[in-house]
């Protein structure tokens, strides 16, 4: 249990039993989450599950109902806005109309008083690439353009923590993946600490380097984008980060470091550090770039967990990939994804199929675990 004295001596941004309730709803619960100095985190989860709202906690637009929120061991759970060194932008960039863009990166800084405000916003528009754009008016630039220099007026300050409420639902699809590595690349250039909500997981593995899934309030996982891919802890996250095929399954018999689980009469063994009971009931998850397809009896270079008795339903050529369903003898559906390389033909639907894969791509989700 982390004390007080812990989190003054804690340089990052660190919340702790952080409670938001609006009535008798809770909207953030018991919320603890460390965001260490000069990471880039993002809070990803569905519409509702309460990362606006822990991130307006932050910014200190809303005030928690119960824990406290420190940063660089200060206690700002309840100090004023303006009072915190943190920065928020927004979806709308929030611009001055009248302004130019380098009066509108320059008004924190006018405000202040501060001396060099030219060469600091010289700075800024070169680091967002929009130099060439000063004396222009914000309605003369695209959206890409006005989000940046809204990224640029919220970083001269150097705040401690940039917050990123959505910043980039504004824009389409196109723009939004160039400006999801342009503020990569700021970030990691700055080196200050950025805490970026979306909804969009492939936003938040393309620009994080760690990810705090969340659901219903809580944090359910959180870790790099590339292990809560592999290792998913529940049915939630494995759905949410990418495509996931769920078939239940109940643990037959366990080994030190292995369980076979029994899925609709097909026994496949998975290694585990877990503690699972036998007759524990849960649901054996499988990514479709993860499984192979091949002809019944087919030798399939994986040695592994074959499924037999599948009837391909729907083929799908998707350049990079070819995307089956595939019926299984249990009336499940399957997706399998194959890397076209060229070399292999396509099945067609009706077909008879074999599934298999490595024991060690499939994952154990929401199976009770023993206390020991
Ligand atoms: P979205 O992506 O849709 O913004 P979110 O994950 O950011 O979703 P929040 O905006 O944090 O979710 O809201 C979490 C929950 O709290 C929602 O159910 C919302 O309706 C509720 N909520 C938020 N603000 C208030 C408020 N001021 N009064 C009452 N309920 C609120």
């Amino acid at each position: 249990e982390p004390t007080a004295t812990d989190s003054e001596a804690y340089d990052g941004l660190r919340l702790r039993q952080v409670t938001k309730s609006f009535g008798s709803f809770h909207a953030v619960s018991s919320l603890d989450l460390d965001v260490p100095r000069g990471s880039f985190i993002a809070l990803l989860g569905p519409s509702g599950c309460g990362k606006t709202t822990t991130l307006r906690m932050v910014a200190g637009l809303e005030t928690p109902t119960s824990g406290s929120i420190t940063l660089a061991g200060q206690d700002i759970t309840y100090a004023k806005p303006y009072q915190r060194p943190v920065n928020t932008v927004f979806q709308s960039y929030a611009l001055f109309p009248h302004l130019d863009i380098f009066e509108n990166v320059a008004f924190g800084l006018r405000r202040r008083k501060r001396k060099d405000v030219e060469q600091a916003v010289r700075e800024m528009l070169e680091l967002v690439e929009l130099e060439s754009q000063a004396r222009k008016k914000p309605a003369q630039l695209s959206g890409g353009q006005q989000q940046r220099v809204a990224l640029a007026r919220a970083l001269i300050n150097k705040p401690e923590v940039l917050l990123l409420d959505e910043p980039l639902g504004a824009l389409d699809l196109k723009l939004r993946r160039s400006m999801q590595l342009e503020i990569k690349r700021i970030q990691t250039e700055v080196g200050l600490t950025f805490v970026h909500v979306t909804h969009d997981q492939e936003e938040a593995m393309t620009m994080a380097d760690t990810v705090a899934v969340m659901n219903a309030g809580v944090i359910e996982q959180m870790g790099a984008p590339a292990d809560l891919y592999e290792n998913p802890q529940s049915t939630f996250v494995a759905n949410f980060l990418g495509q996931s095929n769920l078939i239940e399954g109940t643990i037959q018999n366990r080994a030190a470091d292995v369980v076979t689980v029994d899925m609709h009469g097909i026994g496949v063994s998975i290694p585990t550090d877990r503690c699972h009971a036998d007759g524990d009931k849960g649901w054996v998850g499988i990514r479709p770039e993860k499984v192979l397809i091949g002809e019944p009896g087919e030798a399939l270079d994986a040695p592994g967990n074959t499924i037999p008795g599948g009837v391909v339903t729907d083929v799908s050529f998707v350049g990079v990939s070819t995307q089956y369903l595939v019926r299984m003898p249990w009336g499940q559906e399957l997706g399998v994804f194959e890397q076209n390389t060229g070399r292999r033909r396509m099945f067609r639907p009706g077909e008879s199929v074999e599934l298999s894969w490595r024991p060690e791509y499939a994952f154990l989700l929401d199976f009770s675990q023993d206390a020991s």
